[in-house]
């Protein structure tokens, strides 16, 4: 079995408790995991907090700094296959789309994060008495992250790469059923020339546990936190007691509306990669699909048929499109929903071991679980619509608003129904397309603030206004 441990001031450490990760697709340990509570994280943050104030990474320059991001982007791509085998082995997503897409987007992420900071500007205001006023944008300090475990990597990448390339330094917690991709980014920082202490990684689980302990140590000048959004309540109320800013990226119950003047073709492929991608273990989910009633049965057809043809197995066959969930915990949870469904099921339903198979269901009520709670896997209903004002009253009938998706070919309709949706993604024939200088966070359930270019700036930097007499 491998062993991954806590990385704390530059060394790695298992020598307490332990705990297994194991791989949902044998259904056995796979590895042995160091287990931190209070005193692991307390030692993670000390070593953060020195690494902050005794320098040289919140100190250096921005080309310096992000010499040094850019060697981990490179060490990342080198490392690609450790990387990709293990989020698949430690949450079941198939290889290629690890290695295919979120080892390649991580180290995209912490190239960016490097030259957006270093190419950044800032507003100087000349003032009428003659004064001139500048702004500085120091590090904000610690930073704690705390991440999920359905894209392990790539996501702690969002939080980690700004945050350093900010001049903070980072005590990064990954969720308890992903750990190992944390421990190897560690190892390769470290491998890179960044100074120890600057990226800690601290595992264990959440309440009583290592995630706890982080969220409420005074020291800590920000937490940025994806999950759920019953625990961006939790951690939010224990940051208030120090005043500490969090960012959350929470939930999501994507609609989808695909109206009659659709290209049908792109619209059935964009709305199962909606669904399907990563067995539907997305925040981003179209899990809410609405059609216009006039192509329903044509939709349907092609849509049920493109379900039934994905290939689901075996996470390290390169053909594989679907894995199992994540966890039995997870599998539990996503086939209560099937157990005695709201609606009648066209396709799909559970499979071997820890595995659900891409599923479809019509006619549940709009006020059924299935319609408005996450169930964060591979399950979609399909509700149809006459109108556009009932199309969009449907998408806005959600205590979530992460994103949404529009597939019309109707330039007019396509910006009109963009406004009126309530969601911090509007993604118009297409999805997951994502440029990171935009904005990227939900309204309601799904979250507070922004991250990506500017946004994450604002949230990892301490503003600060010179005002000098000239
Ligand atoms: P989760 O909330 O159960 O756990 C997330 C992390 O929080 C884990 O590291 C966990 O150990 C930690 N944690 C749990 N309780 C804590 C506490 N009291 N104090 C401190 N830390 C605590 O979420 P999950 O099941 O790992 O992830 C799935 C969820 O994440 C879904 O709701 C999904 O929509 C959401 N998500 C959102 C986005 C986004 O960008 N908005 C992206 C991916 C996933």
């Amino acid at each position: 079995m491998e062993t991954f441990g806590h990385v704390i001031d530059g060394q790695e450490t298992s020598d307490g408790a332990t705990f297994a990760s194991v791989d949902p697709w044998t259904r056995q340990p796979w590895s042995d995991v160091a287990l931190g509570g209070a005193a692991e994280a307390d030692r993670a943050v000390t070593s953060a907090r020195r690494a902050f104030d005794e320098g040289p990474w919140s100190r250096m320059g921005y080309g310096e700094r992000g010499a040094l991001l850019h060697k981990l982007a490179d060490l990342i791509e080198s490392h690609a296959d450790e990387l990709a085998a293990a989020d698949s082995h430690d949450m079941g997503k198939p290889v290629a789309d690890a290695k295919g897409k979120d080892v390649p987007r991580t180290a995209q992420n912490f190239r960016f994060f490097a030259d957006h900071a270093r190419l950044a500007t800032a507003e100087t205001l000349p003032m009428d008495t003659g004064h001139h006023t500048y702004t500085r944008y120091e590090p904000a300090g610690v930073v704690a992250a705390i991440a999920p475990w359905n894209f392990p990597l790539m996501l702690e990448s969002w939080k980690v790469a700004p945050a350093l390339a900010w001049g903070n330094t980072v005590v990064l917690k990954p969720a308890e059923d992903s750990p190992a991709s944390a421990t190897i980014l560690a190892r390769l920082a470290l491998e890179a020339g960044i100074p120890p202490g600057v990226l800690n990684v601290l595992h264990g689980y959440g309440p009583g546990s290592a995630g706890e302990a982080l969220t409420r140590d005074k020291r800590v000048d920000r937490i940025t936190f994806t999950g759920e959004s019953a625990t961006g309540r939790v951690i939010t109320e224990a940051a208030a007691r120090n005043l500490t800013p969090v960012s959350l990226e929470l939930g999501g119950k994507g609609a989808n509306l695909v109206f009659d003047d659709a290209d049908l073709d792109a619209s059935v492929d964009w709305s199962i990669r909606a669904i399907f991608t990563n067995a539907g273990q997305v925040c981003l989910a179209g899990s809410r699909l609405y059609v216009q009633r006039g192509i329903l049965d044509e939709f349907l057809d092609r849509f049920v048929a493109a379900a039934e043809a994905m290939v689901i197995g075996d996470p390290r066959e390169a053909s594989t499109q679907i894995g199992p969930l994540a966890s039995e915990t997870h599998w539990r949870k996503v086939t209560g929903y099937l157990s005695e469904p709201a609606g009648k099921v066209l396709t799909g339903g559970t499979g071997d071991g820890w595995v659900v198979r891409p599923t479809v269901i019509v006619d549940a009520p709009a006020d059924s679980a299935i319609q408005r709670e996450e169930v964060f896997g591979p399950v979609v209903t399909v509700t149809p619509f006459d109108t556009e004002d009932e199309a969009v009253s449907a998408a806005n009938d959600s205590p979530y608003g992460l994103n949404a998706m529009v597939f019309t070919e109707n330039l007019s309709r396509a910006h009109r129904v963009a406004a009126r949706l309530r969601a911090g993604t509007i993604w118009t024939n297409c999805f997951f397309i994502r440029d990171l200088r935009a904005p990227f966070g939900g309204f309601a359930d799904s979250g507070w603030g922004r991250e990506g270019g500017n946004f994450s700036r604002e949230f990892f930097t301490e503003p600060k206004a010179v005002v000098m007499a000239i």
